[in-house]
């Protein structure tokens, strides 16, 4: 779906709005239209609101637009409520939703549990949005397509936001919301998947094969879009540390956690969280209930650790701990674990080294040699990080606006999204979603991501209009 058709008629309205507040959102992925929405929702009096990004789709930006409409998300509905304070929202979307509920009756009363597919929370998402701004009509809001390639100070500490089109109006506020940055293949809905990453090679092996590198989400979500378009030549997987997504449960798994005082260090909090899960499976529960518990105390735990504990957990424990809260549902895993028992796909441990004409060379886990693997088609699906040297992440920092976390993953962030620079808030600049998760553990989620932009609105709400803080 194209915005510009949704708002050219407000857009108009842009010029004459520069005495009231000006708010820029970077990025029009989930995190840019669900920083909208908040705004929408909270600010309490009048505001300009321009979204700005290349890409002309709203569909929930990389994680979310699917080359497959049928493609399922990761999370249960429970977890995807866009509404604050309001988690059944998204429920009572599709319970109102004739269409879906006469396709999915069997889960009637209600589709708290279940799993849909991207394209449904896309269109929820967006209806949402819609409504936010059907309600506004003291707001304006303009669209431009445009890569930020800038941003600096301007008079009266407003901030100039520089693309390759005309210089635009100052902003009182900028909503960073870039997440893995702006991809130029990202395939878009209906389209059928375009494989620009790969490198085509001469056929030296009899079976067609294809290598996919990374071990997350996007290389199962890869792997059974191919299959499902027919694709049944040999799949590696080429994985780093060879993890990949575990199984959600059948029933809810609930959140549980020990009431104890978890224990200081790295080690000491992995035996913790370990003797939970064994107790709580040897209890009837399941891990997943332990691990959907520890989201509640990541960012105490997160905050309590040394800087020398963080990076020891980035580079040993990441990859694992990704593996545990990135989860598949049933039937998803079910179909990777008969792909991997069937030999149809083969998972390699290893260092990805580079791509030649006829393949990859990678360095198996373990050993010193080089190997080459011959390979078709090599697809890089590994989970790209914010990129801290593009050209707008530069600007940020050149001029103090803006730093890395300690883990040089993203930028440091507070929890409301606020930047921080060598621990003072930068006001009026905010980063919401996956920018911040050096900072803020699980904050590339979308419950993570909802409160955040809520946060973030409520500090922009006060900015405006401090005197109704209390309401
Ligand atoms: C395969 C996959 C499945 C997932 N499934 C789930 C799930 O089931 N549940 C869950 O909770 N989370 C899930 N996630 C995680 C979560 O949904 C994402 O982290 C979240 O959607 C991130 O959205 P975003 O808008 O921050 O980033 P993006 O989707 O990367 O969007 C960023 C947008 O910013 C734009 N942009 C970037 N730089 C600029 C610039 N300089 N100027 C202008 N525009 C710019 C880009 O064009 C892009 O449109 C999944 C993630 C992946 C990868």
């Amino acid at each position: 779906m194209t915005v510009q058709g949704l708002f050219s008629a407000r857009a108009n309205a842009s010029a004459s709005t520069y005495a009231i507040p000006r708010i820029a959102v970077i990025g029009r992925g989930f995190s840019g239209m669900m920083t909208a929405i908040a705004l929408m929702k909270t600010m309490r009096t009048p505001f300009h609101l321009q979204l700005f990004d290349p890409n002309s789709s709203v569909s929930g930006g990389q994680a979310l637009a699917s080359g497959h409409s049928s493609e399922i998300l990761n999370s249960r509905v429970r977890d995807l409520s866009v509404s604050a304070g309001d988690p059944d929202d998204f429920n009572d979307w599709l319970c109102s939703n004739a269409a879906f509920r006469s396709a999915v009756p069997a889960a009637i009363p209600g589709f708290l549990q279940i799993f849909v597919p991207k394209s449904i929370f896309s269109d929820y998402v967006y209806q949402r949005f819609s409504e936010a701004l059907s309600s506004r009509r003291d707001i304006t809001v303009q669209v431009s397509s445009e890569t930020v390639t800038g941003i600096r100070r301007g008079r009266g500490d407003r901030f100039l936001v520089e693309s390759a089109s005309a210089p635009n109006p100052l902003f009182d506020m900028v909503m960073l919301a870039t997440g893995y940055g702006v991809s130029a293949d990202e395939p878009q809905s209906g389209e059928p998947v375009a494989m620009p990453t790969a490198v085509r090679a001469r056929r030296l092996v009899s079976r067609p094969h294809t290598v996919l590198l990374g071990s997350g989400l996007r290389v199962v979500d890869r792997l059974l879009q191919m299959r499902d378009n027919g694709y049944a030549g040999q799949i590696t997987i080429v994985s780093r540390r060879g993890f990949l997504p575990q199984s959600h449960t059948r029933s809810n798994a609930d959140p549980v956690f020990p009431a104890e005082a978890m224990p200081g260090n790295l080690s000491d909090i992995i035996r913790f969280i370990r003797g939970a899960c064994q107790e709580a499976e040897a209890s009837g529960q399941s891990w997943q209930s332990v691990m959907n518990g520890l989201r509640k105390h990541a960012r105490s735990l997160w905050r309590s650790l040394p800087a020398g504990q963080k990076q020891q957990f980035n580079r040993h424990l990441r990859a694992l701990y990704d593996s545990h809260r990135n989860r598949l549902p049933e039937a998803l895993h079910v179909r990777l674990q008969q792909e991997l028992a069937e030999g149809n796909t083969v998972l390699r441990r290893g260092h990805f080294q580079r791509r030649t004409p006829t393949g990859l060379t990678m360095r198996p886990a373990g050993q010193q040699e080089i190997e080459q693997i011959y390979a078709d088609e090599v697809i890089d699906c590994r989970c790209q990080e914010p990129d801290l040297d593009a050209p707008l992440m530069r600007s940020l920092i050149d001029a103090g606006l803006a730093m890395p976390d300690e883990l040089g993953l993203g930028l440091a962030v507070e929890a409301t999204g606020a930047l921080s620079v060598d621990g003072r808030t930068i006001d009026g600049l905010f980063a919401i979603g996956p920018l911040g998760l050096g900072s803020l553990p699980d904050i590339d989620l979308v419950p993570e991501i909802v409160s955040q932009a809520y946060a973030a609105a409520e500090g922009v709400a006060t900015r405006f209009y401090p005197q109704c803080k209390a309401v």
